[in-house]
């Protein structure tokens, strides 16, 4: 019985550490399995941000392009030119972009799709840097202020925005945990993001403070 018993906490004791050992390595099937975060409420109100900016601003297809990874052929890949692959709000703010990107034309305006005048085109230049830095940081200067936009115009009470630098740091940190094992895993894509911070929606928590919250 007491043999058992050791042979069941050596089991368990196993068990518990299989996860640990396994994090170092790159799982294969970690890839293909799914990414529920479109059910969270945080990576919709990203999205709607994003899909909203891009639309007031009008930006143009070009720039989608670059920073959707248009020209990169593995599809795994492309969202790794400018996001933490598996990151939710860095795939809440791609699949904005993917879905502004396949809008249709509006009827009868001669073509016309979004809206506003679009955006310096100097910045595809930045956005295909080979420097993460200088990629990433152009990507962000887009976005963020879509974010703050969304939360001002959402009227968020005290109480909400409280709960809500909250529920963004949380992602940070998940996207920031992410990041440390895809370097770990050797991944070439992330392996000179060695500037502060992870990625760009998930910096966006750090906006909050400095707008007031
Ligand atoms: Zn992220």
């Amino acid at each position: 019985m007491a043999l058992m018993k050791n042979t069941l906490i050596a089991l368990f004791a196993m068990a518990l550490c299989l996860p640990l050992s396994a994090q170092d390595k790159p799982k294969p099937d970690a890839a293909k399995s799914n990414l529920e975060w479109q059910k969270e409420e945080m990576c919709q109100f990203v999205f709607f941000a994003v899909l909203e900016g891009l639309y007031r601003d009008g930006v143009q297809n070009e720039i989608v392009d670059a920073i959707i990874g248009d020209k990169i052929e593995k599809k795994e890949n492309k969202v790794k030119t400018h996001f933490v692959f598996r990151c939710k709000l860095c795939h809440a703010t791609y699949e904005a972009f993917r879905t502004y990107r396949n809008r249709p034309a509006f009827m009868q305006t001669k073509g016309a799709s979004t809206f506003g005048k679009g955006a310096d085109l100097a910045l595809l230049k930045q956005l295909g840097s080979k420097d993460a830095r200088t990629r990433i940081y152009s990507m962000g200067a887009l976005v963020r202020p879509w974010i703050m936009h969304r939360i001002k115009e959402t009227r968020k009470t005290p109480e909400e925005k409280t709960a809500m630098k909250k529920r963004f740091e949380k992602y940070a940190q998940e996207g920031a945990d992410l990041l440390r094992t895809h370097k770990r895993a050797k991944d070439g894509f992330y392996l000179d993001w060695k500037f502060y911070g992870s990625c760009q929606a998930c910096e966006a928590a750090k906006d909050l403070g400095k707008a007031g919250f």
